[in-house]
């Protein structure tokens, strides 16, 4: 039976390491800005959850409300100002924007110091070079913090990555790759999948497609990482991962929920602390 990795437990440990980089900032108080555009359902209780785990880590948070029909020009003005503004450590952009705001734009404007989600291309160069200054997007971070925290070894391990995302997939290969894994990353045209996946010591699934890996897929002993979120309309949750079908062959393996979700604000507001403490020079 594999043994269930709690994303809970490892969110608990970086809340502590939160505390003590905090304590170093001399009672500076950092500050997530939250940039919302319009009023989508999905949106409100995202920023609402966010907003409370930062609390909860000691952050201060500026909700950044705009309207759903603002102009391109509007708003890329709005957010010179955040990148420009003293107070904000840190800037989450809810996603995705509509139509009339191009994404890629808004990307290149952020300020790498205040990109504590990782969506910069300044950001995606640094990850790409293995530079330690950077920010990683959280998600693929929290992945890592997940093998971290449990002591699973990286180093000569071969790891295959089934998604090749801007957000997940791709920069989570390059954290992997950092540590000396072996990388195989594999996407929708890559031919005879479960024979690859197979071979894989780390198996991540970030393909976003429900229960799509099972037991085929998922050689003895492997360690299987599930970044997938799907929520049935009964509200019932899974991943990526079929996990009753793989708990007999992995020995270890991220459930959905309590997986990785659960580390991924965390590690949201570890980076404004980071970032804080980079730009401030503190602690
Ligand atoms: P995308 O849709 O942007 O990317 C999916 C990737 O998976 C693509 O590279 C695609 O290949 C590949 N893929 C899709 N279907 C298959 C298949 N049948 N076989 C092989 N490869 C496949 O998704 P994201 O990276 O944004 O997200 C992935 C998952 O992670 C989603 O379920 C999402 O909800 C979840 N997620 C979870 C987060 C968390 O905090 N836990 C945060 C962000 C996302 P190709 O490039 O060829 O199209």
């Amino acid at each position: 039976m594999a043994v269930a990795l709690k994303g809970k437990e490892v969110a608990e440990q970086l809340k502590e390491k939160a505390g003590e980089l905090l304590a170093g900032l001399g009672g500076y108080q950092p500050t997530l800005a939250i940039v919302r555009v319009g009023e989508k359902p999905d949106d409100i209780s995202y920023e609402r959850g966010a907003a409370k785990r930062a609390a909860a880590f000691g952050l201060a948070v500026k909700s950044c409300v705009f309207p759903a029909d603002i102009t391109q020009e509007a708003f890329l003005e709005e957010f010179d100002k955040l990148n420009a503004c003293e107070e904000v450590d840190g800037i989450l952009v809810l996603k995705p924007l509509p139509k009339q705001l191009s994404e890629q734009e808004m990307e290149r404007r952020i300020d790498w110091r205040k990109d504590v989600d990782g969506i910069s291309p300044v950001n995606a160069a640094k990850i790409f070079a293995g530079s330690k200054d950077g920010f990683a997007p959280c998600t693929a971070q929290a992945v890592m913090e997940v093998l971290h925290h449990y002591r699973l070894p990286v180093e000569g391990k071969r790891a295959v990555v089934v998604g090749r995302s801007m957000v997940v997939g791709r920069p989570l290969a390059m954290l992997l790759l950092q540590e000396n894994a072996t990388v195989t990353i594999c996407h929708t045209r890559t031919k005879d999948l479960a024979a690859v996946c197979r071979e894989a010591d780390i198996l991540v699934a970030a393909a976003g497609q429900a229960k799509m890996l099972h037991e085929d897929f998922v050689r003895e002993g492997a360690v299987v990482l599930d970044v997938g979120i799907h929520v049935a309309e009964d509200g019932s949750m899974c991943g990526d991962v079929d996990y009753a079908a793989i708990s007999e062959t992995a020995a270890m393996a991220t459930p959905v929920p309590g997986g990785i979700g659960a580390v991924t604000t965390a590690v949201l507001c570890l980076h404004v602390i980071q970032a804080a403490k980079q730009r401030h020079k503190r602690g």
